[in-house]
């Protein structure tokens, strides 16, 4: 690896300690990171609803994008280790990409594992270098947190898959060329409904999207789709119809991943804000940050963001190594303990720098309605805190 381009040969890691290509990594995504900062670049950006195309056009020409993905689809050959630690270090300066969460994590996952020979030559190149970008859509509006019961229904009219239904919160699907669907067929067999994944283009005819009012500031939009019976070839299943729920799950700890690692970075770009303004400001004798008011709320901040990262560092180790139900659990407490430190880091940047840290200057109150996403999205606290009662503690579920 040399400069700032990543095009292959990364080794397999073992352990926390980064290898040197890794932080050679850390180091160029940061350099770009710093061109695009959040204050002259993101904030502007996200006050206009406008997506970060140009971030999202030099990270992929420097195959930051694609690092997880495949050497021979045109990727970097690493692993969600790596790509999570290009959204880390991104939004470490406030310059986070929600679309890695669901483009190459999840939908360049799902199709490298589970997709056909022409899924992949069609889709993981352009995934890759980041000129196709693919969102992601389970979410319904009468399921939410209860996925089992999303009604999007795709069947069979010869050869051809007829889609309908309707999906919530899908983001970035004004940015993408198609959506990767979770809906449901009918089994031959028994009749019963399960679960399948479809690629719909976004120019679809039938496939209407409806931009949301979100009340919080970030640059991509929310939207919901409306499958009017859209007509999709064969060739837009993913992989086997019998083999949908393996492959759904392989996207969902890569998602969780890159949330906490999206997380960690927006808690370090708080507590970066909320440090540096601490040792400048003076309104006694010292900085500010001379009072434990103010310097131990934030070395706490600093506690539970590492804290945070070793998890989500433990959760992307354990992906990478294949051990996918280790990863589970890990994933759900990296994406737990990642939303709310860096939620509080927020709010402590925040008090940190008293009015300032509500003014438009600053962006900071803005970015706190962004940092609360990950307490919701893609997987609810509540439903982590199902997940570790029932599986990490072997209790019964309420629902
Ligand atoms: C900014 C943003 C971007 C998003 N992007 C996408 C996307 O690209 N693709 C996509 O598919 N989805 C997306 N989502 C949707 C997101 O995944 C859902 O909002 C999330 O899964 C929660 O579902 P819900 O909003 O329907 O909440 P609900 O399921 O209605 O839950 C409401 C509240 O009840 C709690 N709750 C529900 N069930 C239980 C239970 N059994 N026990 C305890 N508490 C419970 C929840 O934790 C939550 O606090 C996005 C959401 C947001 C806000």
């Amino acid at each position: 690896m040399s400069g700032l381009s990543v095009k292959s040969g990364f080794s397999v890691k073992s352990g926390f300690v980064e290898t040197d290509e890794q932080k050679e990594l850390r180091a160029a995504v940061s350099k770009l990171g710093a061109r695009f900062d959040y204050v002259d670049y993101v904030l502007p950006r996200s006050r206009q609803n406008q997506p970060l195309t140009e971030l999202w056009a030099e990270a992929g020409k420097h195959g930051f994008l694609g690092v997880n993905l495949p050497e021979e689809y045109g990727g970097g050959g690493a692993g969600i280790y790596e790509l999570a630690l290009v959204q880390e270090e991104l939004a470490a300066h406030g310059a986070g990409l929600l679309l890695i969460v669901v483009s190459p994590a999840i939908c360049g996952t799902v199709i490298g594992k589970f997709g056909t020979e022409e899924q992949k030559q069609k889709w993981l190149p352009s995934l890759a270098d980041g000129s196709s970008i693919m969102a992601f859509g389970i979410t319904e509006a009468d399921a939410g947190s209860n996925s089992h019961h999303i009604t999007t229904t795709a069947r069979r009219d010869g050869a051809d898959w007829i889609l309908h239904g309707s999906k919530i919160f899908i983001s970035g699907v004004d940015q993408a060329d198609a959506v990767l669907v979770v809906a449901r067929t009918e089994d031959s067999k028994t009749g019963k409904l399960k679960p399948a994944l479809f690629i719909v283009p976004t120019d679809a005819p039938n496939f209407v999207k409806q931009p949301m009012e979100m009340d919080i500031l970030e640059p991509d939009t929310q939207f919901t789709l409306f499958f009017d019976d859209v007509r999709l070839p064969a060739e837009a299943l993913v992989g086997e119809p019998d083999a949908a729920l393996a492959q759904l799950f392989a996207g969902l700890n890569p998602e969780r991943i890159l949330g906490a690692a999206m997380a960690v970075g927006m808690g370090r770009y708080a507590l970066d804000a909320a440090t540096a303004f601490a040792k400048e400001r003076a309104v006694w004798k010292t900085p500010i940050g001379a009072h434990q008011g103010i310097s131990h709320p934030l070395a706490q901040v600093k506690i539970e963001l590492e804290l945070a990262k070793l998890m989500m560092q433990k959760a992307a180790v354990l992906y990478d190594s294949g051990d996918d139900s280790g990863a589970a659990e890990a994933a759900n407490m990296a994406k737990y303990a990642a939303a709310e430190a860096s939620i509080k880091a927020l709010d402590q940047a925040i008090q940190t720098h008293g009015g300032a840290g509500l003014t438009k200057e600053y962006g900071l109150a803005a970015m706190l309605g962004a940092a609360r996403i990950a307490r919701v999205a893609p997987v609810s606290r509540e439903m982590i805190l199902n997940f570790v009662a029932q599986h990490s503690l072997g209790l019964p579920r309420s629902y």
